[in-house]
């Protein structure tokens, strides 16, 4: 694959990011750590290569978080609003660029939901259920 270049943010705005990298996977992680973290059902990491984070704004914003034990586990984000943001791994043989900070369209598809077999019942029924363009419907 080609390197493509990223930009995003957090939800403040306090932060944001560009980067030029070559990815290497985009897929939905199921995981219990991915899911506390995010608050969510899963997270959406693109993988990729080792590369450069340019911060465009609030370096001084950015918290990091390893986890001291089990499961290699990082979680990088703005000090302000919580929002995920970009980061290498501890043994920095790979950058994980969250999907949801992006502000620019990629084309890449996601090809992978990760550990699957921790996905509780709710995350299988959320996927199958109605599709609404709005809030209710
Ligand atoms: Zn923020
Ligand atoms: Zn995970």
């Amino acid at each position: 694959m080609k390197k493509i270049r990223f930009a995003g943010s957090c939800l403040c705005k306090a932060v944001a990011y560009e980067i030029e990298a070559t990815p290497k996977y985009f897929y939905f992680c199921h995981c219990e750590q991915c899911r506390k973290l995010t608050g969510s059902a899963h997270a959406a990491n693109i993988l990729t290569e080792p590369a450069t984070v340019r911060w465009c704004r609030g370096e001084d914003q950015i918290k990091r978080y390893d986890a001291p034990a089990g499961r290699q586990f990082t979680h990088v984000f703005c000090r302000e609003c919580g929002s995920g943001l970009p980061f290498e791994n501890v043994s920095g043989n790979a950058l994980f660029i969250p999907a949801g900070s992006l502000d620019t369209d990629v084309d890449l598809e996601v090809t992978r939901n990760i550990f699957w077999a921790e996905a509780p019942n709710w995350t299988r029924s959320g996927l199958s259920a109605k599709n609404c363009p709005g809030f209710h419907g």
